[in-house]
């Protein structure tokens, strides 16, 4: 009998514990923090997708990008708030706008102090890493752990700038291969050897491909070898698209704004860039640099002209897809990593670029423009856990958004120094709440930088409507001899100021934006609408000319154009 007791009392006290094993068991199944891997390629423009329906999609350039998109939520309408690197970056680790984070220009310094986002993830118990570009000058001394390359880094064998035993900027280590192998090796060689499996991890994987010069692996010399690559019509014909801000009267400034796919632009274009060192045409085109523009004579496309635009557009899209390739399989090894580990499901998969990118487009090359290629951005988030696949959404968001969501992902609050807001609800339930942003704010300030010659300009972007206002002018003040302006080392061939002028674009009837339709009295009432909006943006975000009188003088002189 006492021995039936016994065990009768033993199988209770298993019976007991299995229960509370069970309990325990869901309820670290329920309270577990997600991992999140942030992945962003530097100028992956939603063109260079499947899952965006460009021309480019029936290429199939992202089989791997594509499957995470549908097994996600895909964003239809993320934007950059200004469409070069740096700033991007600073507005994604900040989560905030340009003059609240002092970033706004490519040497604009974002303080180690600002590096907020690893220092929230981190308050949240996770365990934080960057690999890859980073280009933010700074160490980023608040991640656990970094490997990043110095400024752009290179295509080739990059050296990177290690966390480790020797100070920043000095702690460099060479690597051999080409950068989204090894940027992919190294965030494999974390997550399988310098990571703590205790704590949930935060691990932003930069690639720096598909920027320019477009050097891809030696393996991609023949992926689309053959294939023509679908060009935009408004490569050979820009209809309506810009302004006297942009082509200047009667075309005058066509050939000096905006670099080019053609020999259009006489400053910088693609033909000049891959050709460089041909001689044949340096002969009949002369050196660019040393035209000055009175010189110029009006741009036409000539048979021969158009043939040779061709060639260089098909160079050109194939260069950029072959880095886009070894991105997309890149992604695959560190997915594949992810699911072998059994960790895929309990790790939140953040893609996007850090901007779009003009791939000829109105005959543009480069970023910078507010124009749709290169102002949006790819966004899109795999989490089965909460995240339903198949999930679209035309909710507005903008990279300041990014780190409020992130955090909240993570269990926090956003902060409130941050001006982003978090959409972890769009996410989750697919749904936008009534009282969602309507409209996005736009700055370009480099005016006329790094020869691509895109003249300063800013703006606001709803679902449906573009208002944009190029002031035409330096940051700094130029009526003022003893500032320190015009930035040398953005390499400004024909430093000038250059005219201002608004335009408006129906995005419902003209989503290419190849008709500015600013003076078509149809439109008066949304433009005035439109001005309110971005007068409200301005302010709202702390994003006016009251430090810039020159810039506010044009502003000023304009508005009621
Ligand atoms: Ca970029």
């Amino acid at each position: 009998m006492l021995v039936l007791c016994k065990r009768l009392l033993v199988l209770a006290i298993y019976a007991l514990l299995l229960v509370l094993f069970s309990c325990s068991e869901r309820e670290e199944k329920i309270t577990k923090k997600p991992n999140i891997i942030y992945i962003m390629a530097d100028d992956h423009t939603t063109q260079g997708f499947g899952i965006y329906g460009s021309r480019l999609a029936n290429l199939n350039p992202t089989p791997t990008l594509d499957k995470i998109a549908n097994e996600g939520i895909i964003f239809e309408n993320c934007y950059v708030n200004n469409a070069i690197c740096v700033p991007s970056r600073a507005a994604i680790l900040s989560g905030q706008r340009a003059q609240t984070n002092g970033v706004l220009d490519l040497e604009g310094i974002l303080p180690i102090a600002k590096q907020y986002l690893p220092q929230e993830m981190k308050k949240l118990g996770y365990q934080t890493a960057i690999v890859g570009k980073w280009h933010l000058h700074e160490e980023p001394a608040s991640f656990d752990y970094y490997q990043v390359l110095p400024v752009q880094g290179k295509y080739f064998n990059p050296e990177f700038r290690i966390q480790g035993d020797k100070p920043w900027p000095n702690n460099v280590i060479k690597t051999e291969g080409h950068s989204s192998d090894m940027v992919t090796d190294i965030s494999l060689d974390w997550l399988k050897n310098k990571r703590d499996p205790n704590k949930p991890f935060f691990l932003m994987h930069h690639f720096k491909a598909p920027h320019d010069d477009f050097e891809y692996a030696p393996r991609y010399e023949d992926y689309l070898a053959d294939t023509f690559i679908p060009e935009p019509e408004s490569l050979y014909d820009n209809k309506n698209n810009g302004s006297i801000a942009t082509r200047g009267k009667n075309d005058s400034l066509t050939r000096i704004i905006g670099s080019s796919v053609s020999h259009r632009n006489l400053i910088r274009n693609q033909a000049h860039n891959i050709y460089w060192n041909d001689t044949t045409l340096h002969r009949k085109y002369g050196n660019a640099r040393d035209i000055k523009p009175e010189q110029h004579v009006k741009f036409e496309l000539t048979p021969d002209e158009k043939t040779y635009t061709s060639k260089v557009y098909q160079d050109y899209l194939k260069k950029y897809l072959r880095c886009v390739k070894g991105v997309d399989d890149n992604v695959k090894r560190l997915i594949d990593y992810l699911e072998k580990e059994n960790l895929l499901e309990e790790t939140i998969i953040v893609y996007t670029g850090d901007q779009g990118f003009m791939l000829g487009e109105h005959d543009y090359i480069d970023k910078r423009w507010m124009y749709d290629e290169a102002m949006r951005m790819p966004f899109f988030v795999r989490y089965p856990k909460t995240i339903a696949s198949g999930t679209r959404t035309d909710a507005i968001i903008n990279n300041t958004d990014f780190a409020p969501t992130m955090i909240e992902l993570a269990g926090g609050k956003t902060p409130d120094y941050m001006q982003g807001k978090s959409f972890k609800s769009i996410l989750e339930t697919g749904k936008e709440p009534a009282d969602w942003q309507k409209s996005t704010y736009y700055r370009y300030w480099m005016h006329l930088a790094h020869r691509h010659q895109n003249p300063a300009h800013f703006g606001v972007r709803t679902k449906d409507y573009k208002l944009i206002f190029f002031y035409g002018k330096y940051w700094v003040d130029t009526d003022n001899p003893d500032a320190e302006y015009n930035k040398k080392s953005w390499g400004n061939d024909y430093a000038n100021h250059t005219p201002a002028a608004w335009e408006f674009y129906d995005l419902k009837k003209d989503p290419k934006e190849m008709n500015n339709a600013y003076n078509d009295p149809a439109n008066k009432e949304i433009i005035a609408e439109l001005k309110k909006e971005l007068l409200k943006l301005r302010k709202d975000l702390n994003e006016t000319d009251a430090n810039y009188p020159h810039i506010q003088k044009v502003i000023d002189a304009h508005w009621n154009d």
